[in-house]
C-alpha cells in the first residue's frame, strides 16, 4: 500500500492563517504531513508526499501526481489523505472547534470507510469539539455544488482532514502546542493504519 499526504495550500494562498497570523495552515498542515510521513515510515509504510514544495500546487497539478503514482502501482493499492485546518469566522475568533472529515460527493466505499475510521478515533480521543457528528461518520459538501477538487479528481480512496478550527482561540493554541500536534499526527496514523489492516 502506498500512502500518499498532501498538504493543502501554499504560503502564498492568502487569508488561511489564525486570526492572530500565529498558525498559518500551509506551515502547520506541513510540519503535520512531515511527522507523519517519519512516523509511517517507521512503521514501515510505503509514504509519499505529493507536495514537497512550500508555494501553492494548483488542485489539477496534484491530481495528476496522484494519479500517476495511481497509474504505476494501481489505484486500490494507493491511498490519499489531505491534511487542513478549519475556518468558519472570517478572519475573528469564533467558537467553532473540533476535527472533520471529508470525502467527496463521488467517493468510493474505502474512502467513505478510511473517513469513518477517522471519525471514530477522533470521538475516542475526544478531538471532536463541539462539531456535530454527521451519521454517516464523514461529510460532504452536498450541500453546495462544490466539490473538494483533491478528493474529486483522484483516482485512489481519499479523504481530506480538517484538524480542528485556526479561528477558536483555545483551539488555535492547542494546535500549535506539541501536543496538540502529537494527538493529531497519532490520530492519522491510527486511522490510515486501521484502515489498512481493514482491507
Ligand atoms: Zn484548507
Amino acid at each position: 500500500m502506498k500512502i500518499l499526504i498532501d498538504n493543502g495550500h501554499g504560503s502564498d494562498t492568502l487569508g488561511k492563517q489564525s486570526p492572530d497570523g500565529l498558525l498559518k495552515e500551509y506551515k502547520w498542515t506541513r510540519d503535520i504531513a512531515q511527522r507523519l510521513e517519519t512516523a509511517l515510515k517507521a512503521k514501515g509504510y510505503n509514504v509519499q508526499r505529493i507536495v514537497p514544495e512550500t508555494n501553492d500546487v494548483p488542485i489539477t497539478t496534484r491530481c495528476n501526481r496522484v494519479n500517476a503514482i495511481c497509474k504505476q502501482v494501481g489505484a486500490k493499492n494507493v491511498v490519499l489523505v489531505s491534511i487542513h485546518n478549519n475556518a468558519v469566522s472570517n478572519g475573528s475568533w469564533g467558537t467553532a472547534k473540533g476535527f472533520s472529515v471529508f470525502v467527496s460527493k463521488n467517493a468510493s466505499s474505502n474512502s467513505k470507510k478510511l473517513a469513518s475510521i477517522f471519525t471514530d478515533e477522533a470521538i475516542d480521543r475526544k478531538l471532536t469539539g463541539n462539531r456535530s457528528i454527521p451519521v454517516e461518520k464523514y461529510w460532504t459538501w452536498s450541500w453546495t455544488k462544490a466539490d473538494i477538487g483533491i478528493l474529486k479528481g483522484t483516482a485512489c480512496p481519499a479523504v481530506l482532514t480538517e484538524n480542528g478550527f485556526m479561528d477558536n482561540k483555545e483551539e488555535c493554541d492547542y494546535l500549535l502546542s506539541e501536543k496538540g500536534k502529537q494527538d493529531f499526527v497519532d490520530l492519522h496514523v491510527v486511522a490510515i493504519e486501521k484502515y489498512i489492516k481493514s482491507l
